[in-house]
């Protein structure tokens, strides 16, 4: 049986004065043809709607990354759409699956050959605690090797949850003092990590 087909006959008036939001634009003050704001506010708002994401996906989470990649959630309506294979053109490691240990120090040399500024994202259980694999062969968590912003929880994580970790790491990155990756306190975390 053939699938019924619907046609919007009654278009609905668009009001583009409100549908258009100008939620996204930095505080700042306006006059007659300028505006003025901080500069970190400013390249926090093309930051965090141009993040490069690099996908290092060893098992069923990133199948679940591949379906938030495709038409139906589809991570470039945030601006994320070119993934990247590249450590040297992203600046978002995505690690989902599990890490074995032997895999540990390639994760590590992936991060930094990462340009500052960069993010991590540990999507899925095994990627944030090592999940139900609690043996000898697993790396109890990525934040082991490489500091770590967001945490999605989830066997998998269903893509709705990984779009969420994603906007939280554009709070994060949209926030960001563009000072922070040359601070003292950004430094001993580095330091901590053995990362120079
Ligand atoms: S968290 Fe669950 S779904 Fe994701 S890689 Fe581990 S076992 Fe697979």
């Amino acid at each position: 049986m053939s699938r019924p087909v619907r046609f919007n006959i009654h278009p609905k008036e668009a009001d583009y004065a409100t549908a258009i939001g100008y939620g996204d634009a930095p505080p700042g003050f306006s006059g007659e043809g300028f505006f003025t704001t901080k500069l970190s506010d400013v390249v926090g708002l093309a930051r965090k709607n141009s993040i490069w994401p690099l996908p290092f996906a060893t098992s069923c989470c990133g199948i679940e990354f591949m379906a938030t990649m495709a038409s139906h959630y589809d991570l470039a309506r945030f601006g994320a759409e070119r993934v990247g294979f590249s450590p040297r053109q992203c600046d978002l490691l995505m690690v989902m699956g599990t890490i074995a240990k032997k895999m540990a120090p390639v994760v590590k040399q992936v991060y930094l050959q990462m340009a500052e500024p960069r993010w991590v994202i540990a999507v899925g259980a095994c990627a944030c605690s090592g999940g139900i694999f609690d043996s000898y062969s697993v790396l109890q968590g990525i934040d082991q090797i490489v500091p770590v912003d967001v945490y999605v929880p989830g066997c998998p994580p269903r893509p709705e949850a990984i779009i969420d970790g994603f906007m939280r790491i554009q709070e994060l990155v949209g926030h960001e003092s563009v000072r922070r990756r040359n601070g003292e306190q950004y430094k001993a975390l580095l330091d901590s990590y053995g990362i120079q």
